[in-house]
């Protein structure tokens, strides 16, 4: 995964070798040094209410084709969290939210990306349409009409709002 063959500083030919505790791909120079290090990914993700209900999309693409998820996408590297999940709601559905509470944070061993999910609400729909080819369809879900789901994490995301959605007294 992401891996590469020559070194991005010096273009010699890199190797595996343990170092920190993993396998890495490093560079045998010497006088280079080079360590191929693979970060995690950032997404964001916003569980968006409008009335008590969810708004899910649509996927139009793989994964997950056909099925539902929540509006969201990678973070860029030097931009806030708070940010790309308003940037994410915006692109994909057209909608202004407000964002709300931490929702809760997802990560698994092995996955290199990290979900971090707000709740978030829509004053108004009126401007809601997809926006991306990612999203063929946007709708809202009550709670005991929420259909399946994309992704692995999904489930517990929707536990932990119905969760958090009880706190708020409704
Ligand atoms: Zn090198």
């Amino acid at each position: 995964m992401n891996e590469i063959t020559f070194c991005p500083r010096c273009g010699t030919k890199l190797i595996e070798q343990e170092k920190f505790g993993e396998l890495r791909q490093v560079c045998p120079d010497a006088n280079c040094g080079f360590i191929h290090f693979l970060d995690p990914k950032v997404v964001a993700v916003v569980l968006v209410e409008h009335q008590g209900q969810l708004l899910l999309g649509r996927r139009a693409i793989d994964p997950g084709r056909g099925l539902w998820s929540f509006s969201g996408g990678y973070v860029n590297r030097g931009e806030r969290v708070e940010a790309a999940a308003l940037r994410e709601v915006k692109e994909e559905t057209n909608l202004d939210i407000e964002l709300g509470d931490l929702l809760g944070v997802y990560s698994e061993e092995e996955n290199p990306v990290i979900l971090i999910v707000y709740r978030g609400r829509a004053r108004t729909i009126e401007n809601l349409r997809p926006q991306d080819n990612e999203v063929m369809e946007l709708a809202f879900f009550s709670p005991a009409e929420i259909p399946a789901l994309a992704f692995p994490f999904d489930e517990n995301i929707v536990a932990a709002w119905l969760k958090a959605r009880e706190k708020d007294g409704v």
